[in-house]
């Protein structure tokens, strides 16, 4: 398949292009603001063209577009390619308000193209055994999940996302719908009510750069979420805890590294080491799945939205101090299909 990049982004260099090729698929152009950008990139990644707008992408013979840009751009990015008949794996927050992202998932579904959410981390082999200890009982009646996902934000990424409200920043979109989506995925469900607490450790520069948050399921779960970008040395991990076992997992939420679980019962400990795997491969290979009609774990235009829905509402939580419920599109069921 034949793609366009519209954004010559950090995630797209150092994850994207070599995921897209991984998968025998072809990068034939890319998109930038800045035509120093465009031709930067595509000389250090070897793409024939470098443009400066969406429109040059005809006559390309294109099929896919990949939207790296900020967050307040992907919408219109979106749009546009969904208008061209273009399949779209757009990067996550999906856009910085509700209304943007239903656009944007409708804009797609009346077109009939595909889209996905770059949702990386649920194909982490952690996520999909813990999906399995859940549907199958092996813990137990579920009582509770606990997520840790505090990191150190790289040099590199701290520019909008520390100060730019309008480009989406804040730790609460940039990791807040990661463990949205993780959640959903392993659990099967969305949160129905949220509350939160979010404070400035003074990374951010006028946003949250910490957050932590209450979630409660429409099962009666409850979950314990944390995001930050100030802490170098904090566990990123999901435990699972039921009446019969807990299922730990520890470095599981990284872009990198594979971590592991430990199930603790009253039978002796098992600890399993993941398969190490590039993850945003996985998100290449399940699009295909989802073009061809098959069965796909792909997070899509409404697992994007959704994720987006629980970010947003953990940030209307902290602003106002009370628990909120999640407001999903009047449209959309907020289990998972
Ligand atoms: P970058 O800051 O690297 O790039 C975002 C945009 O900033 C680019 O599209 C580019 O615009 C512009 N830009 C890049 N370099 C410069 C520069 N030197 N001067 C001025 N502008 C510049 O963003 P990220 O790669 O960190 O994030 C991009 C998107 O990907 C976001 O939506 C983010 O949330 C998401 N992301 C997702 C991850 C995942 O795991 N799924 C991980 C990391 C990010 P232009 O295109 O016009 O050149």
């Amino acid at each position: 398949m034949r793609w366009a990049f519209v954004g010559a982004s950090n995630i797209a260099s150092q994850w994207m292009v070599e995921a897209v090729r991984s998968v025998g698929d072809e990068i034939v152009a890319v998109v930038s603001g800045e035509a120093s950008r465009a031709k930067a990139f595509a000389d250090k990644h070897g793409i024939l063209h470098a443009l400066t707008y969406e429109d040059q992408l005809k006559d390309l013979g294109v099929q896919a577009v990949y939207i790296s840009t900020t967050n307040e751009k992907h919408e219109a990015s979106v749009v546009h390619a969904a208008a061209c008949g273009l399949h779209v794996l757009c990067e996550k927050p999906l856009s910085i308000d509700l209304a943007s992202a239903q656009r944007m998932v409708n804009a797609c579904k009346n077109a009939g193209v595909t889209m996905g959410c770059n949702f990386h981390l649920r194909h982490n082999q952690a996520h999909r055994l813990m999906r399995e200890a859940v549907r199958n009982g092996s813990l137990g009646k579920l009582v509770s999940v606990r997520l840790n996902h505090s990191v150190f934000l790289p040099q590199l990424l701290q520019g909008w996302r520390l100060k730019d409200k309008a480009a989406g920043g804040g730790v609460v979109l940039d990791i807040g719908v990661h463990n949205a989506d993780s959640l959903a995925f392993i659990l099967g469900e969305y949160p129905a009510q949220v509350t939160a607490l979010t404070s400035n450790s003074g990374m951010g520069e006028g946003l949250e750069d910490n957050a932590m948050s209450l979630w409660r399921f429409p099962s009666g779960v409850t979950a314990f979420a944390h995001q930050g970008f100030a802490t170098p040395f904090g566990e990123k991990g999901i435990e699972l805890l039921g009446t019969q076992a807990t299922l730990k997992g520890v470095s599981m939420l990284d872009q990198g590294a594979p971590g592991a679980l430990e199930m603790m019962s009253e039978k002796d400990d098992e600890v399993m080491q993941m398969q190490d795997r590039n993850l945003y491969t996985d998100v290449l290979v399940q699009f295909h799945q989802a073009l061809r009609g098959e069965p796909s774990d792909m997070a899509d235009g409404e697992a994007g939205l959704k994720s987006l829905a629980v970010a947003l509402a953990i940030l209307e939580s902290a602003t106002s101090g009370a628990m909120v419920p999640v407001r999903y599109h009047s449209n959309l069921n907020a289990a998972v299909q």
